[in-house]
């Protein structure tokens, strides 16, 4: 009995028969406007494709210059873009795969000058407003995507899948929100759904009926003014019937304020949504958004809630995700930890996407790890995310490994995140990391810092040990009120109720929200999900119960900046809407003046001020364990320092990862 029966499934999609229920959904990996990108797309995808995804679809491009997302290209309009794609599907369908063209118009979420959208109301998360697309433009726009897909079809891809939700321009034709028209193509239900599909009809006949055509359909709106329940269920029917091949889900659009694909986002939590469409139509549905384990995808389909699961960050952290989970080879999978931090997040600073957890992912044609023809003895100290990467990569390759770790249990700093509601995923990366070391055989020595003398007859030593947390010197840090963040989410201390944060940095946020949180740290159910959140029964977004913290939380920092600006781009609100709902005091432009029994004495604007606590947990950075050379050996082994040995003032784990990859594949 194969480990996910249902997942393995064959599943007759339009002319094709895919082998199992598995798609990768899109990803923008920052690659498709660049020189060189489309080669290192097709290199990025024919490894996932080999890995065993049935079905894979392409980041978004737009069908004409309105639809792009940012001031950079990412189109397919004429013959010249379908030349350049072809050596997308070419290299999917040799690795054994199958491909989709995704065609995305951002309407107004473009970050640039020319937007259009249905009316011209601009939207709270860009400060462009769009312009109101005339009749004649709407008909044009539809004829785009139309060719677009006959474009796709000539560069070779299997299909399209046609972007209907996360609230760009095909979504804001369908929701009243940002449709407000009193043409044909607004106002009822049937006028709203008129433009997505006659792009559907049209796609249909320009490209063909053995022409995959996936609609990634808006399941969950997730903001006012947005779908209800039925008028969704009575849009996929209307899909069905104008075409599409399979029904892909979306959840919530970019300006909800509800987070959907973040951490704090119980894991298939939406599943239900997905279900309400299955119930409609005959057509196959794919649920989304958070299935980033084979478990969490077969218990979907074992339910009924879907006929397919889409997984796209799972497939960055782990190429081979299908293949390892066809035979049943779970602690194999390196689980995507919904951290947003090398994917997501740099979509918004314009670098292109990886993958903490798995670096060589978006860099499949730079990062070989090709094995050593020298296999050279490997020291590696600290067994925290530099260490674990650099051991198990450079073992792979065919080095002697040896990992020294001078506490009980290999994590490092994934040992304290784990704690951090919300960040349980990270435990999943340590157990990843640690059988990975065990089948590449590198020696463990746990509860032993290593010193020059179990460093001698190595012929490179990597030292990644970390950091040690800084105490700043502020009169009075050594009173037993004072603790450090490694104390608090160790569960070495139990803070008081009037708590006090020095430092505003990412971790002085995952401590604050440890604190707010009572008793439990499993995560949240999704039901518990969405009373927490206020997502009524039929999606709509609800007024927030009030909260009862645990406790009264004042966070400091010295510095003006706003608070918050260090965390994560996608990530960052959803920490800090916890907070302010909790109502954790900030303040910032402090200067520290003491610390006595009453709590920490601080001036503020010139004004001197006593903030009461009955517990003050320092957050305020971190500073590197570096290691000397060691003496007295002549040619000794070559030295390296990588992650927050290397580098504390800028400690992250991507980094720390990064840096223990690309070492591993130097060495
Ligand atoms: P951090 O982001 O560098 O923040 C350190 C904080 O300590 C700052 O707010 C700083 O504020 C304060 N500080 C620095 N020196 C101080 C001193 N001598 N006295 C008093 N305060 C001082 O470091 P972190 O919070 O330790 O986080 C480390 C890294 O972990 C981050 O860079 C991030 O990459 C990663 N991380 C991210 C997240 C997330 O995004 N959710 C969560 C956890 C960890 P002032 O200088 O203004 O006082
Ligand atoms: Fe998942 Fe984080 Fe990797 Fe993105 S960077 S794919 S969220 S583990």
């Amino acid at each position: 009995m194969p480990a996910y029966p249902n997942l393995f499934r064959p599943l007759a999609l339009g002319p094709v028969t895919l082998p199992n229920r598995i798609v990768m959904g899109s990803m923008h990996m920052q690659l498709e406007s660049r020189a060189g990108g489309m080669e290192r797309l097709a290199a990025f995808y024919a490894e996932r494709a080999r890995g065993g995804a049935a079905l894979i679809v392409t980041g978004g491009f737009s069908p004409n210059d309105a639809g792009n997302l940012d001031t950079h290209r990412a189109q397919v309009s004429t013959a010249e873009d379908a030349a350049r794609h072809r050596v997308i599907p070419r290299s999917v369908h040799e690795a054994g795969g199958r491909i989709v063209l995704q065609l995305l118009h951002s309407g107004r979420y473009g970050f640039h000058g020319g937007i259009v959208a249905p009316s011209a109301l601009k939207s709270p998360i860009n400060p462009h407003t769009p312009r109101e697309m005339t009749p004649a433009e709407i008909d044009t726009t539809i004829e785009d995507f139309a060719r677009a897909a006959q474009l796709a079809r000539d560069a070779g891809y299997d299909g399209v899948e046609l972007m209907g939700s996360e609230g760009y321009l095909i979504t804001q034709f369908l929701a009243a929100r940002t449709n407000q028209r009193r043409d044909e193509w607004g106002g009822s239900l049937d006028n709203r759904m008129r433009f997505p599909l006659e792009i559907v009809r049209r796609c249909r006949r320009a490209a063909g009926g053995d022409f995959i055509l996936v609609f990634r359909i808006s399941v969950l709106d997730l903001v006012e003014g947005g779908l209800a329940p039925g008028e969704t269920q009575a849009f996929a029917r209307a899909l069905e019937a104008a075409g599409v091949s399979l029904l892909n889900s979306g959840v919530g659009w970019h300006e909800a304020r509800i987070p959907t694909i973040a951490q704090a986002v119980p894991r298939g939590a939406f599943a239900q949504a997905t279900r309400r469409i299955k119930e409609v139509v005959r057509i196959p549905v794919a649920a989304s958004n958070r299935i980033n384990a084979p478990e969490v995808a077969e218990e979907i389909l074992a339910r009924g809630d879907a006929d397919m699961v889409a997984m796209a960050r799972a497939f960055l952290a782990d190429p081979e995700f299908a293949n390892k989970a066809r035979a049943g080879d779970r602690a194999g999978i390196n689980i995507c930890i919904a951290c947003n931090q090398a994917c997501l997040d740099h979509y918004f600073t314009g670098e292109s996407a990886s993958c903490v957890v798995n670096p060589r992912a978006g860099r499949e044609t730079q990062l070989l790890f090709l094995k050593t023809r020298k296999s050279k003895r490997v020291a590696v100290v600290g067994g925290g995310p530099a260490g674990l990467s650099c051991a198990a990569l450079a073992a792979e390759r065919g080095h002697q490994v040896t990992l020294f770790e001078r506490d009980a249990e290999l994590g490092g700093q994934f040992n304290l995140a784990k704690f951090i509601p919300g960040k349980q995923e990270f435990a999943e990366s340590v157990a990843y990391y640690a059988e990975r070391l065990r089948r590449a055989g590198v020696k463990v020595v746990l509860n032993q810092a290593a010193d020059d003398t179990a460093l001698q007859g190595f012929d490179e030593v990597v030292i990644a040990a970390g950091i040690r947390p800084r105490r700043p010197a502020i009169a009075g840090i050594d009173h037993p009120k004072v603790v450090s963040y490694v104390d608090v989410l160790s569960g070495r201390a139990e803070p008081g109720r009037e708590v006090a944060i020095i430092g505003m940095g990412g971790i002085g946020f995952d401590v604050a929200l440890y604190l707010l949180e009572r008793g439990s740290r499993a995560p949240l159910e999704a039901r518990a999900f969405a009373a927490h959140w206020g997502i009524g029964a039929d999606g709509s977004p609800l007024s927030l119960p009030p909260a009862t913290p645990a406790r009264r939380i004042t966070m400091l920092k010295r510095s003006t900046g706003p608070f918050g600006h260090t965390l994560g781009r996608t990530t960052g609100w959803v920490h800090r809407a916890e907070l302010a709902r909790n109502g954790v005091r900030m303040l910032k432009g402090v200067e520290y003046r003491r610390i006595d029994h009453a709590g920490l004495h601080i001036a503020m604007e010139g004004k001197e001020a006593l903030v009461q606590a009955d517990t003050i947990v320092l957050c305020a950075g971190q500073e590197p364990r570096r290691w000397p050379n060691p003496a007295g050996i002549p040619h000794g082994p070559a030295f390296h320092h990588i992650g927050g040995a290397r580098e504390a003032g800028e400690l992250d784990a991507e980094r720390a990862m990064r840096e223990g990859a690309e070492l591993a594949d130097a060495l």
